[in-house]
This record gives structure tokens, C-alpha cells and sequence, in this order.
């Protein structure tokens, strides 16, 4: 039983995101930050297009954002699980839901998020383990850098 219903059409959005960044050699993770059914910030992972160490699609999404006065009323979606440095800053900033679209290429850090309080739901969707397993196989090198490996 998922703690609380996606709305898929904001997921979508975090996929095209990610394919976005796929279609310019980056890496295809996407994003987007929605509240009251409104997307207030979208990305996609920018480390190997602005030579960005920090850029994940999280932090992106985030950045494109800007200041928000609170995030207890957000919705983070993302294409993959979290990594330590996305979930420290979704802890961090206090946004109380996240989606992931699959954590099978990475397993990220969902167990923190839910020793914090975060409302997790995994989607398990077959088009991001596809988009993100072939970028693995192509560029292992790019993704071992995109988490310290
Ligand atoms: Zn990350």
C-alpha cells in the first residue's frame, strides 16, 4: 500500500526532463517540485553539461526553483532514487513526499528518507530502469562519477 497517490502527469514531467538530458549527452535523471498540482521547479542532472559536480536532477530541480518560503506543502518527483546528497537536502529542506521512478540501477538512500519522515513511493517504472540502465552500460565511467564511485 503507497502512503499516498502520485500523480503521474507531474512524473511524466521528470521523465521528459530526463530525457532531455539524455538528448544532450548528460545524464538521464529528471525532476520536478510540485505543489497544489503546480510544478514550481523542474531539471534534469547537469554534472557533465555545466561541469558540475552537485547538479543532480534533485539538486537542479531545486535550484530552478529558487527560495521557497517552506516545502512541507511539495511533492519532489524524481526519475531515480535518491542519492546521500538529494536525500540530505529533501531532509534538509523538509519536503515531506518524494516519488522515484526506480531504484533497481541504484537502490539511493530511501530507507533515510523514511527514518526521517518522508513519504516514499516507488513507481518501478520500466521506461526510467530502461533510459537509465542503457546509460549506465554506454557511459559507466560518467555514472561511477555521478556518485563518488
Ligand atoms: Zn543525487
Amino acid at each position: 500500500m503507497q502512503p499516498f497517490t502520485p500523480d503521474l502527469s507531474h512524473f511524466q514531467e521528470a521523465v521528459a526532463e530526463a530525457r532531455t538530458g539524455l538528448s544532450v549527452g548528460g545524464l538521464p535523471i529528471g525532476a520536478v517540485l510540485v505543489r497544489n498540482g503546480e510544478i514550481v521547479g523542474r531539471g534534469h542532472n547537469q554534472r557533465v553539461q555545466k561541469d558540475d559536480p552537485i547538479l543532480h536532477g534533485e539538486m537542479a530541480c531545486l535550484v530552478n526553483a529558487g527560495r521557497q518560503k517552506t516545502y512541507k506543502d511539495t511533492i519532489m518527483y524524481t526519475t531515480l532514487s535518491p542519492c546521500m546528497m538529494c536525500t540530505g537536502t529533501i531532509i534538509q529542506f523538509g519536503v515531506p513526499k518524494v516519488v522515484v521512478g526506480e531504484s533497481r540501477n541504484f537502490k539511493g538512500y530511501q530507507d533515510v528518507l523514511r527514518l526521517a519522515g518522508v513519504e516514499v513511493v516507488d513507481l518501478d517504472d520500466e521506461e526510467c530502469i530502461g533510459m537509465m540502465g542503457g546509460f549506465i552500460a554506454d557511459h559507466p565511467e560518467l555514472w561511477n562519477e555521478d556518485i563518488g564511485n
